[in-house]
């Protein structure tokens, strides 16, 4: 559960290929760049580069150590756990808000849609076209706003279960 969860947060941070980086981070040990790279497959620049973005929002961090031989730095990567799941659980709550502001919306507005296109309007705008629609000339009809709602609560209850596996790792 929780490496999916920071899986997630990788994905949405540099994008989904990069999620397996999770696979080989350590939440106490750090882990030399070098192999994360190979086993990701990646040049050392394209490994640090996504280490780099997520470590701007604070998700990893690293410490480096000097080759006396060669000169150059490696950095050794560990993923922050606590902060992954903040970030995450941020992420949950703005969808939450989101989805509240979407049902008060549906709950308190009238919408129009054209049923041939699949098109949909918000009442000022509807007017603007004098509710018929520009691409095929039907008439508007009002949106069941009903079925809508139903959608966005169960995605509100996903959502809300899913903040709540959040704060149970
Ligand atoms: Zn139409």
């Amino acid at each position: 559960m929780l490496k999916n969860f920071l899986k997630e947060v990788i994905s949405i941070v540099v994008g989904k290929p990069a999620e397996e980086v999770v696979d080989l981070l350590d939440s106490d040990k750090y882990v030399n760049e070098f192999i994360i790279a190979k086993k990701l497959g990646l040049t050392i620049n394209q490994t640090r580069n996504i280490l780099y973005k997520i470590s701007d929002h604070g998700l990893v961090s690293s410490i480096r150590k000097k080759d006396k031989k060669k000169g150059w730095y490696t950095y050794f990567w560990k993923i922050e756990v606590l902060k992954s799941l903040e970030f995450l659980k941020e992420v949950v709550l703005k969808n939450l808000n989101q989805l509240k502001n979407q049902i008060k919306s549906r709950e308190t507005k009238r919408f129009y849609t054209c049923e041939r296109c699949n098109i949909e309007f918000n009442e000022e705008n509807a007017m603007l076209h004098d509710f018929t629609c520009n691409e095929c000339g039907e008439v508007f009809s009002v949106k069941d706003n009903e079925k809508v709602i139903k959608e966005f609560k169960k995605n509100e209850e996903k959502f809300g279960n899913k903040l709540k596996l959040i704060n149970n790792v």
